[in-house]
């Protein structure tokens, strides 16, 4: 069982955490004690981060696009001078390109459409780590949870080829990244979440939602809380001997 106050005196930063899932994990890692820095590219992660202040918890908004080096280098800087430590990187933002609302084939894709994604899902994970790293190893180790998908584990009736390709590189990097700072006591991990009720998932239609609830055991559509409760797991205390593996929150729709 979880401590409510386990993350208190811990320092955390979540990408993507405007609203959906990143939102959400920013809030319960704050209601746990955590001190926590929202960014976003969305000026609206002020917001989220007024109202978590509103409720007497710790939190600070940084608006930066994820995919801009010096962007990321000139946030961690904020998060190390403002917090001076840094335990927990939750690396969440991403997007699902669509054009004219439908899936994106390999065929009409265009090169830009698949270097914004990759940038988006995949180069902000390596730029975010690399600025991140070193900062946990100055606290004395870490926690790294990336938010990858159930579409780079299996095939998808939804997704683009291209950001299955990303998640699924998520995936990869975070098992290179944990054998080289696991000596460090950071410890890396990837959720792959299912079908999840988000913003993002707005574009499902009920045929494609009929589906997926045919062949999910638990018989619904995933929550934010659903993410976020594995999400902690990971990042807490009692998960130092978990690292490089992959927590599928999908409520069977697939099972590794
Ligand atoms: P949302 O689209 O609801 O939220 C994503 C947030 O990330 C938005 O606030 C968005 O800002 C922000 N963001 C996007 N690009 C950048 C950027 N370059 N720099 C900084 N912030 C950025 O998504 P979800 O909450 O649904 O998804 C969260 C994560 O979960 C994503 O990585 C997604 O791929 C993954 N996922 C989602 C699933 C689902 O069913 N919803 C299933 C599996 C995985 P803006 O509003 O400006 O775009």
């Amino acid at each position: 069982m979880m401590d409510s106050r386990e993350f208190a005196g811990k320092a955390a930063v979540v990408t993507g955490a405007a609203r959906g899932m990143g939102q959400r994990i920013a809030e319960r890692l704050a209601e746990a004690g955590a001190r926590v820095f929202l960014l976003d590219r969305s000026a609206t992660v002020h917001d989220a981060a007024d109202a978590l202040r509103a409720r007497g918890c710790t939190a600070t908004a940084i608006v930066v696009d994820v995919t801009d080096e010096a962007a990321v280098a000139g946030a961690v800087a904020r998060v190390g001078h403002e917090a001076g430590r840094l335990d927990i990187l939750v690396n969440n933002a991403g997007i699902s390109l669509r054009r004219d609302g439908r899936r994106i084939t390999v065929e009409m894709a265009e090169l830009a459409e698949w270097n914004l994604v990759m940038s988006v899902n995949l180069t902000s994970v390596f730029l975010m780590c690399r600025a991140c790293v070193p900062l946990m190893r100055r606290t004395g180790g870490g926690r790294i949870v990336s938010i990858a998908s159930q579409a780079g584990r299996t095939r998808s009736e939804v997704t683009s080829a291209f950001y299955s390709a990303s998640k699924a590189g998520i995936i990869a990097f975070s098992r290179q990244l944990a054998l080289e700072v696991g000596d460090a006591g950071i410890t890396v991990n990837c959720v792959a979440p299912g079908a999840i009720a988000t913003e993002m998932r707005k574009v499902a239609t009920a045929e494609v939602d009929a589906a997926v609830l045919a062949r999910t055991p638990m018989g619904r559509i995933g929550t934010t809380d659903d993410v976020a409760n594995a999400v902690l797991h990971l990042a807490s205390g009692a998960s130092g001997f978990l690292t490089g593996t992959v927590a599928d929150v999908n409520g069977g729709y697939f099972m590794a």
